[in-house]
């Protein structure tokens, strides 16, 4: 998508409204100037007779606008024009017309020189005309005349000026709240207040030049001189602005600047319906490089990583240095990016080449976090938050660059809401809320229930059922967690209890959670629960996550050892997810695998996963250990897998997962069809 300056397209919303009001500025503007040219008359003398000093006025007038200056301070227009000084001198000297020649001719420049569109251009020479109109007629009330260098003149110019400065900026008021919304009041006071020094300072220099015009046009070239020095101290001062903005290490935006940047790609993209991405870039042991090799060469390797991230084709329209290691970047559609995750593998690409610093080469790694203006936040803050949970979430799992999603934010306002309700709970013991569904799982080649997965299912009062991953997820930080694993163990072993009092001679899998196995006292805590309830320890199944494995990997080895040793089977549940399957397999005391659903629900149609769940089965049985297939949804992968050797399956083949009555039911049911 090409590049496409905001103030040059019509809102999205209403554009006829838009363009009806630029043609309604524009024939008010042509009305007004011909009724004032009409009473205010021609130059005196006919055009071929003005002075050369009018000329020469006119010709400073637009060569000002060759560079306009971009004052970052200024709400609105980020555009500080000198030429009004020529005009307001135009006019006390020559009249309306030859003023709105010399304003309309420096409009039209300064246009092609900041790319307006023509409807803009031509919005922008009415509106002035309109002010233009004001002033001249305050001046003609005042007494005005030709100038003449009068006190009574003087007190003129300035009430002219100030006709000229509140007419313009009720125009510019308008418009913005045309374009944006909001009040037009509201507009038109903030931009007066960030205006009027400007425009003052410009109406005094104007009878300094009226002055000059009159006397000859040597005075005119002289006094461009002073006018173009203060068009140099607001171009420093604009610069001077600018920099408050950047970070002095890299000559990158800073966080501030960023936050001006993704404001205003915000409200363009929310204008357009279009999407702005957020990207923040954190180093990996950056703090290694600083100690090793000394702050000097850390910050070279920064200034190196900026130099890298400006140089062509930047991954990002604006790119900042957030402090530390820290990078942001921010690029919208409307700048040409249709994939987030390309800019991110773009960012990342940047990383790739070792950086050389005083023959010492030093490889740089770093994790990308994303998020997308509006879905994942429709505010800076917001969208800034969630980069960054996005980027941690990638440091965890090693990833180069993640996507934001709600599940990573356990602080989310919704998620403490969750995890409160979750607590109160389960402080009442035996209160509905929390519960099972079981799953049955069964023996591929006898057909026979060989047990159950026990699935923790949450009733919320007001949300209703809750995903259990989510659940997990939002407790799995907290010391929620350790009370729902009680819960849960607790009735899945009440369960198993009175399956064996019943007869059925079955094993019961429950899910256990990172910060389950990295807890010291959990393996007493199940020691305690099997005797409690008088149940075989062999009978029970602990389904264990690779995720879980990641974490803090030598003490949660420890635990499951400890857990293996008391009789208790060790399932390494969704095998084949994770980043380290095989090391698992060699570290733990694992019983059983059990092939992630991903890759048997397909089996039949994708034939690379039946060849992962093909070889995980043929591992299985080089290991001597079971394996069991989740997900199964039809009799054909069922057929398969059974040819394959699997050992037992599970999915909504069989059975969804059910309360313990409705398996109860659903267990003698099969029974009697064997
Ligand atoms: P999991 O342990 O891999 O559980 C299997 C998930 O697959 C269950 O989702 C189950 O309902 C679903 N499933 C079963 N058969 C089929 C099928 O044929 N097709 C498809 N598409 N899906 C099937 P559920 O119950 O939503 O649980 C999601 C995850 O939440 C579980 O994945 C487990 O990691 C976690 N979880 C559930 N209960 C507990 C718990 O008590 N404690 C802990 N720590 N985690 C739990
Ligand atoms: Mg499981
Ligand atoms: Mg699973």
């Amino acid at each position: 998508m090409a590049t496409t300056l905001m103030r040059n397209t019509a809102p999205r919303e209403h554009p006829g409204r838009y363009y009806g009001f630029i043609a309604a500025v524009a024939v008010c503007a042509v009305t007004a100037a011909t009724a004032v040219t009409a009473t205010a008359g021609a130059p005196a003398g006919g055009w071929l007779n003005v002075p050369f000093a009018f000329w020469l006025t006119a010709g400073l007038a637009l060569a000002a606008e060759l560079r306009p200056t971009r004052w970052g301070g200024l709400w609105m227009s980020p555009i500080a024009s000198i030429f009004v000084v020529y005009v307001l001198a135009t006019m006390v000297t020559w009249g309306f017309l030859p003023a709105l020649v010399v304003q309309s001719g420096a409009l039209v420049v300064l246009g092609i020189q900041i790319s307006s569109s023509v409807w803009r251009g031509v919005y922008n020479v009415s509106q002035m005309a309109l002010a233009l109109c004001a002033a001249w007629l305050v001046w003609s009330a005042v007494g005005g005349g030709v100038w003449e260098s009068s006190v009574p003149q003087l007190l003129g110019i300035f009430a002219a000026g100030a006709a000229w400065t509140v007419t313009s900026s009720s125009m510019v008021a308008l418009m913005m709240r045309l374009r944006v919304g909001g009040t037009w009041s509201e507009y038109a006071w903030q931009w007066l207040k960030s205006e009027w020094a400007l425009r003052l300072t410009q109406t005094a220099i104007a009878p300094i030049l009226a002055t000059a015009a009159m006397t000859s046009w040597w005075l005119v070239a002289a006094s461009a001189i002073p006018i173009f020095s203060v068009y140099r101290i607001l171009q420093t001062a604009a610069e001077r602005e600018r920099e408050a903005d950047r970070d002095p290490l890299t000559g990158l935006l800073n966080r501030k600047g960023l936050q001006q940047a993704v404001e205003a790609k915000a409200t363009d993209a929310a204008e357009t319906g279009t999407t702005a991405t957020v990207m923040v870039l954190d180093l990996d042991r950056f703090a290694d490089i600083n100690s090793a090799l000394g702050h000097d060469v850390g910050d070279q390797v920064l200034v190196e990583l900026a130099d890298r991230f400006a140089a062509d084709k930047p991954p990002g329209k604006a790119i900042a240095r957030l402090g530390g290691d820290e990078f942001g970047f921010v690029w919208s559609e409307l700048d040409g990016m249709t994939d987030p995750l390309e800019c991110a593998r773009e960012i990342r690409a940047r990383l790739d080449k070792p950086i050389v610093i005083d023959e010492v080469s030093i490889e740089v790694d770093g994790s990308v976090g994303i998020a997308v203006f509006p879905k994942d936040g429709e505010d800076f803050h917001t969208l800034f938050r969630h980069a960054d949970i996005a980027m941690d979430e990638s440091k965890k799992r090693a990833a180069s660059f993640t996507r934001y999603a709600p599940e990573f934010d356990h602080h989310s306002p919704e998620r403490l809401m969750l995890l409160g309700d979750l607590r109160r709970a389960l402080d009442e013991p035996g209160a509905p809320g929390v519960n099972l569904y079981y799953q049955p799982q069964v023996c591929l080649s006898t057909d026979e229930v060989i047990g159950a997965e026990a699935l923790l299912r949450y009733h919320h009062p007001v949300r209703g059922m809750v995903n259990p991953s989510e659940i997990i997820a939002t407790a799995e930080h907290s010391s929620v967690m350790r009370m729902l694993t009680e819960r849960v163990v607790d009735i899945a072993l009440c369960r198993l209890r009175s399956w064996n009092e019943a007869g059925y001679n079955l094993r019961m899998a429950v899910n256990v959670s990172v910060r389950d196995l990295q807890s010291p006292g959990f393996t007493d805590f199940l020691t305690e629960r099997i005797a409690a309830y008088g149940v075989d320890a062999s009978k029970l199944q602990l389904e264990i996550t690779e995720s879980a494995l990641m974490a803090d990997p030598r003490r949660v080895v420890d635990n499951v050892q400890r857990l293996a040793d008391l009789g208790l089977g060790i399932s390494l549940d969704d095998f084949g997810t994770g980043f380290s399957s095989m090391q698992h397999l060699r570290r733990l005391p694992v019983t059983e695998i059990k092939i992630d659903k991903t890759f048997v629900t397909t089996l039949v149609d994708c034939q690379d996963n039946a060849a992962i769940v093909f070889s995980t089965i043929d591992l299985g049985r080089a290991l001597d250990v079971a394996v069991v297939a989740e997900g199964v949804e039809d009799e054909k992968v069922r057929k398969q897998l059974e040819g394959w050797g699997c050992h037992a399956a599970q999915g909504w083949h069989f059975a969804k997962p059910m309360s313990a009555d409705d398996f109860d039911r659903w267990l003698a049911g099969h029974r009697r069809g064997r």
